[in-house]
């Protein structure tokens, strides 16, 4: 087996609209090269100075008390489950609509994902939750899928009703509000993720966590570096998963632009938007003046399901990079297999799954492609 490049690094010439963005994004990175060189002069290589600023940067922007920078937005997810104690034979109900890793955390953890349905909003129907909790039950473990706050409003209800913490899974959502909360701010635990696709990246892996109470914050900054609380006591045995300080370095380095990524990827969302009103083939999601979404990703729905495949090769053969986020949900994966799921479980999740289509919406989108994005979708359903 070899190490595989995701293929969304490959630089794809055939693409002229794309989802990757980075060779832009990253143009002045030796100013970031500059910075290494004094990281490297002084050995400040783990736990170092950048890792501090950038949680400071965090604290500040999202109005935080507690942040903890960690090695990536899975082990974010799974150290919260761990600070919370949660063990061999728990449960923790999340979402069928959502990517791999919050599984896997889930999992890695030691506890048993249960799922709940999805909304039209893509994001676990909070009505549905209530159903699936059981003595088992040790955390409910949302998703702000593409950048769109869940509605935590019944979510936290829930939560209080059962006395159950929430972790949110906010990989998607910095600088995503509900009713003017930040995304991340409303559970105990708000996880993100570094990941050079996500809408505040660096060069490699890297996450943090922002945190509600002390006692799980000071957990955390044990656990994420082999439970140490001074070089000869080991208060846990823990794990080894700190933001690199060279990613630390490129994160702070982008953290200047993140309000400008944010806006711009508001106002392309808002074109796309636009366009795609005129088209009754599409199905496009309603949005919410209580909801700040940040369009991690930008999708809308295909009426006759039956045609998506065919929009998005058509798009392809146009030079568009469009995507399935994603065809099959978590359910229905291999992987899943032990929980003995089938079609059919989550109606509204598989409906999505099926008809479902991302178009590039980064920053660097020009309106002159958006055009050109929503006239190929035009001419398709024209066609067909
Ligand atoms: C990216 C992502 C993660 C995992 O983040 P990594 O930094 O890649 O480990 C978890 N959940 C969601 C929804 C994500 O998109």
């Amino acid at each position: 087996m070899k190490n595989f490049l995701p293929h969304q690094y490959k630089i794809d010439r055939r693409h002229k609209i794309k989802h990757n963005y980075l060779s832009e994004q990253f143009k002045d990175f030796k100013s970031i090269l500059k910075k290494f060189e004094k990281i490297i002069r002084n050995n400040d290589f783990t736990l170092g100075e950048e890792v501090n600023i950038f949680e400071n940067n965090i604290k500040k922007l999202l109005n935080q008390k507690y942040v903890v920078a960690v090695g990536s937005g899975t082990d974010a997810l799974m150290l919260s489950l761990k600070c919370l104690g949660v063990k061999e034979g728990d449960e923790v109900i999340t979402t069928p609509y959502t990517f791999y890793a919050t599984i896997g955390a889930i999992v890695t953890a030691g506890a048993k994902p249960i799922f709940v349905d999805i909304d039209e909003d893509y994001n676990i129907n909070p009505k549905k939750i209530e159903n699936k909790i059981s003595k088992k039950t040790k955390a409910i473990l949302p998703v702000h899928w593409s950048g769109r706050v869940c509605n935590m409003d019944q979510i936290k209800k829930v939560s209080k009703k059962y006395n159950l913490p929430i972790i949110e899974d906010s990989c998607h959502g910095i600088l995503a509000k509900y009713r003017k909360k930040f995304a991340g701010s409303f559970g105990e635990f708000g996880c993100f993720s570094l990941h050079p696709l996500k809408n505040l990246n660096v060069w490699g892996d890297g996450g943090f966590v922002v945190i509600k109470q002390k006692k799980y914050f000071k957990k955390m900054m044990l656990l994420r570096n082999h439970g140490l609380a001074g070089r000869n006591k080991n208060i846990y045995f823990g794990y080894n998963s700190r933001l690199d300080t060279l990613q630390a370095c490129v994160a702070n380095h982008l953290f200047k632009r993140i309000n400008h990524i944010t806006k711009m990827r508001i106002k392309n969302a808002q074109r796309i938007d636009e366009g795609l009103k005129s088209i009754k083939d599409v199905i496009t999601k309603k949005r919410h003046s209580h909801l700040k979404e940040v369009y991690h990703l930008y999708e809308f729905r295909v009426k006759k399901a039956n045609l998506r495949n065919s929009l998005v090769n058509f798009l392809i053969k146009n030079k568009i990079d469009a995507k399935i986020h994603y065809p099959i949900p978590m359910h229905l994966q291999p992987a899943a297999k032990q929980y003995k799921y089938k079609k059919g479980d989550f109606p509204k999740t598989e409906e999505i799954a099926n008809s479902t289509i991302s178009l590039p919406v980064h920053e660097f989108i020009k309106s002159k492609e958006i055009k050109h994005m929503l006239n190929k979708i035009k001419l398709f359903f024209y066609e067909n």
